[in-house]
């Protein structure tokens, strides 16, 4: 039995996404003509005053260069007529010179503005706004980003390579040279609390801000389960040999695409060998020190971001409220 943890983002945030809609295109369509559309630009969601997400009409100027409609879902606090949310790629438009910025590094602090749309609006790794989105906006954002990566990354058809075009309101791509029917990919990441004898184990990848460490975690792998993969990364990154694993919690995690799977490890050896290629430091730390790194008091090491699973998992560890 999984855990809902709260304070997650993109978890649960109450979308209909109302699946039974998505084939009626004529239906979809009406629905635009009243419901909102939120742009993406090269992953960056649009955002007003870095505090919430920023809508358009469908009929805005901003989507002049955008690619197709993605029918995301309904808003569950509004009238139906008026309730549906789209997403659009805008990434062919081009800022000024100078003002260009792909995703990149850790962490992106460029804001994009558009001529055709307000000052006080831009485009913002969603990353930064972890913590200001509502729920619902949060999925919003979540589902928008990664389908839209998706469409972008597999516009030619796996099968025989001719290109595809969306269909399903966004939640299929369709080749007519071939019949093939493509989905929405999204991957597993196990994530772990690996702990021993009332110590926490925890790593930091190269490329991370400085001092930051937070939970062991690693793409699973074809033909595994979700608790071979939590013993294979933990191995493979540490030296470090686990038992019994359980499942804690979820999150999706559109950076680019993944499904964050959050577990709880026990450790049988404690042993630290690194696999420098996968990580720069790992470190056992006891209750007392990660109370100081959670309260940012800690002379060396900082918590991971609030709001991702990470952080969710140490602090409940820390509360004694894992189930
Ligand atoms: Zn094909």
């Amino acid at each position: 039995m999984m855990q809902e943890f709260t304070g997650l983002a993109f978890a649960g945030g109450g979308l209909l996404r109302v699946a039974d809609r998505r084939a009626d295109q004529a239906g979809l369509q009406a629905l635009a003509a009243l419901g909102r559309v939120l742009p993406v630009w090269r992953g960056k969601p649009l955002f007003r005053n870095g505090q919430g997400l920023g809508f358009v009409s469908a009929d805005s100027p901003v989507l002049a260069q955008g690619a197709g409609l993605v029918f995301l879902g309904l808003d569950p606090d509004l009238p139906a007529e008026k309730a549906a949310v789209f997403a659009c790629d805008i990434s062919d438009w081009s800022p000024e010179a100078g003002a260009e910025g792909i995703e990149q590094g850790f962490l992106d602090p460029q804001i994009q503005a558009h001529p055709a749309l307000p000052d006080d609006q831009g485009f913002a790794d969603l990353r930064n706004a972890l913590q200001t989105l509502d729920p619902l906006e949060s999925e919003i954002a979540a589902t928008a980003k990664a389908l839209v990566h998706w469409h972008r990354s597999h516009r030619f058809c796996a099968t025989c390579g001719a290109e595809s075009v969306p269909s399903m309101g966004g939640w299929q791509r369709t080749c007519a040279a071939c019949g093939a029917q493509h989905f929405p990919r999204t991957d597993p990441v196990v994530i772990m609390l690996v702990v021993k004898d009332d110590h926490l184990l925890l790593g930091r990848s190269p490329g991370w801000p400085e001092g930051m460490y937070s939970c062991l975690a690693g793409f699973m792998e074809p033909g595994e389960t979700v608790e071979t993969a939590v013993r294979r990364e933990v191995a493979e990154e540490t030296g470090v040999q686990t038992g019994r694993v359980r499942v804690l919690a979820s999150q999706p995690w559109p950076f680019p695409a993944s499904l964050m799977l959050g577990c709880l490890a026990e450790a049988t050896s404690d042993k630290i060998t690194i696999d420098p290629v996968e990580i720069e430091d790992a470190i056992w730390l006891d209750r007392a020190s990660l109370v100081q790194v959670m309260d940012g008091r800690h002379p060396r090491i900082n918590a991971p971001r609030r709001g991702a699973i990470a952080q969710s998992l140490m602090e409940y560890w820390l509360a004694d409220r894992l189930e």
